[in-house]
């Protein structure tokens, strides 16, 4: 198989693993538990576009259309399973030229007040965790966004857009 140059794209596509594997997909979102060591911290999750566009901009209406109710199920599981003090769904997109939201517990034991100081802390390692912890809390989170989907109505299922994979 010829590699993808996009580190992104191989995650969303299976071909590179994450931490206790995927969380939630269908055709048009992949979410698994960020997969990078120098950033990896407990309950840190990547939501990506399936398709390899860059910015928001480029986002087809069906996946703007489903970008709401993922992140909000997403949001959900994570604030279930961690209880933070806030939750950060951020796109920044300086490091992969893939769209992706960061979504981030900030726990009560981080500083508060600034999201920046809470990403520099984090790019000094202060929070990294190890690929087993990653991978619990992976699983956490999967079993959470399971026990949401199962109580979900038509509509909410519907509005999370695409076909499974
Ligand atoms: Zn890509």
């Amino acid at each position: 198989m010829t590699p993808s140059p996009c580190h992104y794209c191989d995650l969303a596509a299976g071909r590179t693993p994450s931490p206790g594997g995927t969380i939630y997909e269908n055709s048009l979102w992949h979410v698994a538990h960020i997969a990078q060591p120098k950033l990896q911290m407990r309950g840190m999750l990547v939501i990506r576009s399936k398709r390899h566009i860059e910015l928001i901009p480029d986002l087809s209406d069906e996946e703007t259309a489903s970008l709401g109710p993922i992140q909000r199920l997403i949001c959900t599981a994570v604030k279930q399973v961690f209880s933070p003090e806030r939750l950060y769904c951020i796109c920044i997109g300086e490091g992969s030229p893939h769209l992706h939201f960061a979504v981030i517990p900030r726990m009560a034991s981080m500083p508060a007040g600034s999201g920046v100081k809470t990403l520099l802390a984090m790019s000094e390692l202060k929070y990294a965790c190890s690929e087993a912890e990653a991978a619990e809390a992976a699983g956490a989170v999967r079993d959470a966004v399971q026990a949401i989907l199962a109580q979900s109505s038509a509509d909410t299922l519907r509005q999370l857009g695409g076909r499974r994979p």
